[in-house]
């Protein structure tokens, strides 16, 4: 089919005749589905069902260097959990801390330890500030811009491109503005759009000069071993290497966990810096607890040994995802393709198909879905402020429903943008 641009009315208007007739016959099965957030499916969490029984009331509690996880101790972990996750981000044990069970709060709270008391050394806190802004790659996730936006933080969009965020912007624009102190990433298989940044990205990360000295970068690697395809892993430059060759390893916090591996929520979450960030970390910390909890960390040391057996578990993950990711791609595939009316990106890894349709049509699409009972995150939520410029973006979660249920949502999301379009071009 030619693009709907090129149609004429009379076909504009049979095709809406069309598309609603479809659309009111999905509205009368009554469907009922959320598909708001990237939760995992219940299917994913049998794969480590195992995991809850590896401390038990009779086996040992206590840890490779004979800590007894039931008391306080191993302020920043136990070291064969701390061996797992230095594996997977590339770091040593002094650069990395094991926390409790989100990265999203070790990443709240690390800008309100910004904010109030200063993290990089030197820091003046970010309160006594006039102004203090954050760079957000846009389209992105949407509870970082949560966070700046509560702490007043003013919130800058970044194009993404196929390489990460719009380089040239971001060190055209730290580069002279000292009023911003950081900038918000998710480098693998980013949300919503499963990008990968390039290693030339992550140099340039590395490298920028920045006109703040105490410029963060808040490299949220929630997705570093979330492969769909074993054959076919993206891979990401070390960034902490990258910013210490570069001279300035004090520019990074990286944070990950493992409520995408594990159990969302009930997981471990960790965050790793430069020594000398670590350092004012572990101070601020001290104040903050005596320490998180090192049993969920034994259980989880316990189950999946290392790394490897780590990504043995993805794999196996990655086989209950790929179907679900396969129905989305292929419906758009089949309606979408070529009208000149959407587009997308199929990722290799991470939680999310992220859509653009056409321009002032988000909004619709995600109302004409949630009518005919279908919820979707909100449009413009992968937007600070919740601001999509175009209107056009929608974030499509695909793991917690099963494939038939999937089937039914992503046929009426098709609809409804086909829908959106039409009515667009006949309102011109
Ligand atoms: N970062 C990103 C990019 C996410 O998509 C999510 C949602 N899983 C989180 C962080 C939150 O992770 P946690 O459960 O560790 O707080």
């Amino acid at each position: 089919m030619s693009g709907y641009a090129e149609l004429s009315r009379e076909e504009l208007e049979a095709l809406h005749g069309e598309l609603l007739g479809r659309y009111e016959a999905f509205k009368a099965k009554g469907l009922r589905l959320d598909m708001s957030r990237g939760k995992p499916a219940a299917d994913q969490f049998d794969l480590v069902s195992g995991l809850l029984d590896t401390v038990t009331s009779q086996s040992s509690t206590r840890a490779e260097d004979g800590a007894d996880c039931r008391n306080y101790g191993d302020f920043d972990g136990i070291p064969e959990c701390k061996k797992i996750f230095c594996d997977m981000l590339g770091v040593a044990p002094e650069e990395l801390f094991v926390c409790g069970n989100s990265s999203l709060s070790v990443m709240y709270d690390a800008i309100g330890k910004m904010m109030l008391l200063g993290v990089r050394p030197g820091a003046k806190p970010w309160r006594y500030l006039d102004k203090v802004k954050f760079l957000c790659p846009a389209p992105g996730y949407d509870r970082h811009f949560a966070i700046t936006e509560l702490y007043g933080i003013e919130m800058i969009p970044i194009e993404m491109t196929p390489d990460g965020p719009d380089m040239d912007t971001v060190e055209r624009l730290v580069g002279s503005d000292p009023s911003i102190k950081g900038i918000w990433c998710v480098p693998k298989y980013s949300n919503p759009q499963g990008i990968t940044y390039s290693d030339e990205t992550v140099r340039r990360f590395a490298r920028m000069k920045t006109a703040a000295d105490d410029f963060m970068i808040m490299w949220d690697n929630a997705y570093a071993v979330h492969d769909l395809y074993p054959d076919r892993r993206d891979t990401l430059l070390n960034i902490l290497d990258e910013c210490k060759k570069a001279g300035d390893p004090d520019r990074v916090m990286i944070f990950a966990s493992t409520s995408k591996i594990s159990y969302a929520g009930a997981g471990i979450a960790v965050f790793a810096c430069s020594e000398a960030v670590m350092k004012r970390m572990k101070e601020l910390l001290s104040f903050q607890t005596i320490g998180f909890d090192k049993l969920n960390m034994l259980r989880h040391a316990r189950y999946f040994e290392d790394l490897d057996g780590v990504m043995r578990h993805m794999d196996k993950q990655a086989e209950l995802l790929r179907p679900k990711f396969a129905a989305v791609l292929d419906a758009f595939d089949r309606e979408l393709a070529g009208k000149g009316i959407a587009e997308w990106l199929a990722p290799n890894g991470g939680y999310f198909i992220s859509l653009d349709v056409m321009d002032g049509c988000a909004g619709r699409v995600v109302r004409l879905c949630k009518e005919a009972g279908v919820v979707l995150t909100g449009a413009g939520a992968t937007y600070p402020y919740k601001k999509d410029p175009r209107d056009r973006n929608i974030r499509v979660a695909p793991t917690y429903p099963t494939v038939p249920e999937l089937e039914q949502a992503v046929e009426l999301l098709c609809i409804s943008v086909q829908l959106a379009a039409v009515e667009k071009l006949l309102a011109a």
